[in-house]
């Protein structure tokens, strides 16, 4: 289930106000170039600041002295997908504080009302990738401020500069009314703060060696738009028994830099990030902290490569996350060629996780055939507030040690598998010819050969063992009260080009459930399990 609250904004509306300064014209600039869709506004000028300060013409005003300006628009439905303002930053200013709202009309039932999310980029510019990013709230506040000392969550601290900023509305959702917002910005002027000191967490933790490592690798905080504190969550984590997790707050870096305190020899927290588009979200996992991945282009602006790239380069990896999340811009659109892995389980189980494990398992058919790399699968929570459970599912990857580029490496090669609790546990093997090989590796043989599939599963009381290769379903067993079972079936590479499995909670009426059948009911229960593939290839061997 897709737990993304992102698509569910509730910004309550600014007081109605008077502006208090000249608005800039609201004849804009509409550009659609090889990028999205993009239109900017008339400038905000703080030109007459000075003068207000009330200090003979041309010095700096007093410390302290705050300057207001607003302004108020419209957009038609059809907007573009991001609006920008410029605002002329003097210098002098040691803070900028900006509030916005828009209204709400009522709309019929399935058709989408307003929603306008909200950013900043500095003087550095708006260039796609460029060095200007300074935060992004979505629709998550209504209001945010930057200074040298001190950010609003989602937003950077660093020094105000003269120059041209932008605040960038995205009105993702416009009513058939059109969307009318209103933007207000206070400069302060003054001496800066002292810099803020980033406290970026550890790239490695105290592991067991080469292991398996539980790690949740989507996850929220007050630095997009869950609910939950960076130190609630690294608790989460630790109390759902998680060796790792990986913060991937919406299309901002500034959480990277508050992680630190929380990381401990326990738990190593990776930097991340949820990159957020029109066209669907992606995780960046194992990014360097402090990298920032842009989220401004669709699937059609052919942008998506040079931000893969982007993450690739420093050994992090390109996730598609809940693929057919039906929030509006959640589906997944963008192909799987530049990715890594893919999010088949995201939050508590529901139909849109089996398409996605449907989706997922024909493209293991399709790299067989083509001998092309495969996609291994991953399960994570998205957790962003309460009820939503960490580490519901999470994945267990077979790594050389608890360090972020050991775990980037054992997802990257599928040496991984789903569970829905640290209380799930399981073996699988597959044996021929004197060979052994197991999750996300392959084994060779002759194509008539004996291979044993062996699966060992703890802690899913009354589950179903489903074995499936590329024919579907081969094998069904149910696990005993106690939630333990070892099922074992033979087949050949002749016959199953991979075998994966999965692990079923019983149906609502305690039946196992059925594979292999057509009906207007279920097969199964809830997902407790999901293995990525062994495969099994055709060639000379021993046997
Ligand atoms: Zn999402
Ligand atoms: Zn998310």
């Amino acid at each position: 289930m897709c737990t993304d609250g992102y698509c569910e904004h509730n910004v309550d509306p600014l007081p109605e106000s008077e502006g208090s300064g000249s608005g800039p014209s609201r004849r804009g600039v509409l550009t659609v170039g090889a990028a999205t869709a993009a239109l900017t506004l008339g400038p905000m000028t703080f030109a007459h600041a000075d003068d207000r300060s009330g200090g003979p013409g041309g010095s700096a005003p007093a410390d302290g002295t705050q300057v207001t300006q607003t302004i108020s628009g419209h957009l038609d439905t059809g907007a573009a997908d991001f609006v920008y303002l410029p605002v002329e930053i003097p210098a002098g200013v040691r803070q900028i504080d900006v509030q916005y709202s828009y209204d709400r009309p009522a709309v019929p039932n399935g058709v989408k009302g307003n929603s306008c999310d909200i950013g900043i980029f500095d003087e550095r510019g708006i260039d796609l990738g460029g060095p200007g990013f300074r935060g992004w709230s979505g629709g998550f506040r209504t209001a945010f401020s930057i200074s040298a000392s001190d950010a609003t969550p989602g937003y950077l601290p660093g020094p105000v500069k003269r120059g041209t900023w932008h605040i960038v509305l995205g009105p993702y959702q416009v009513a058939p009314q059109g969307l009318n917002y209103q933007v207000q910005v206070t400069l302060t002027y003054g001496k800066p703060g002292a810099a803020f000191v980033p406290n970026y967490p550890p790239t490695r933790a105290k592991g067991r060696g080469r292991d398996w490592y539980r790690g949740d690798c989507h996850l929220h905080t007050v630095y997009s738009d869950g609910k939950r504190l960076p130190s609630e969550v690294a608790a989460g984590a630790r109390a759902a028994g998680l060796d790792f997790m990986v913060s991937t707050d919406h299309n901002t870096s500034s959480s990277h830099a508050v992680w630190g305190q929380y990381a401990g020899p326990d738990l190593l927290i990776v930097t991340g990030e949820e990159v957020t588009t029109r066209n669907g979200h992606w995780v960046a996992l194992g990014l360097p902290a402090g990298e920032w991945i842009d989220w401004r282009y669709r699937s059609r602006d052919d942008a998506f490569s040079r931000f893969s790239r982007q993450v690739r380069k420093h050994g992090g990896l390109v996730v598609p996350a809940h693929m057919y999340c039906a929030y509006v811009a959640c589906q997944w659109k963008f192909g799987f060629d530049d990715a890594d892995a893919t999010e088949v389980w995201t939050g508590p189980w529901t139909y849109d996780d089996e398409h996605a494990v449907s989706t997922w398992d024909q493209k293991l058919g399709e790299a067989v055939r083509e001998g092309k790399r495969w996609l291994p699968a991953m399960g994570n929570s998205d957790a962003h507030s309460v009820p939503n459970v960490i580490g519901l599912p999470h994945n267990v990857v077979y790594a050389d040690d608890l360090a972020t580029d050991a775990l980037m490496d054992g997802l990257r090669a599928g040496r991984s598998w789903i569970a829905e609790s640290s209380a799930v546990k399981l073996d699988f093997t597959v044996t021929g010819g004197g060979k052994q090989a197991g999750i996300g590796e392959t084994i060779t043989l002759p194509a008539q050969a004996p291979v044993d599939v062996r699966l060992e599963a703890h802690g899913v009381p009354n589950g179903t063992v489903r074995l499936i290769t590329d024919e579907g379903q081969m094998f069904q067993q149910s696990l005993d009260a106690n939630g333990d079972g070892v099922v074992v079936w033979r087949t050949t590479a002749s016959l199953a080009a991979y075998v994966r499995a999965e692990i079923r909670h019983p149906m609502a009426d305690g039946s196992p459930g059925q594979g292999n059948t057509m009906g207007d009911a279920l097969l199964f229960g809830a997902m407790a399990a999901l293995t990525n593939p062994v495969f099994l290839r055709v060639g000379r061997g021993r046997g």
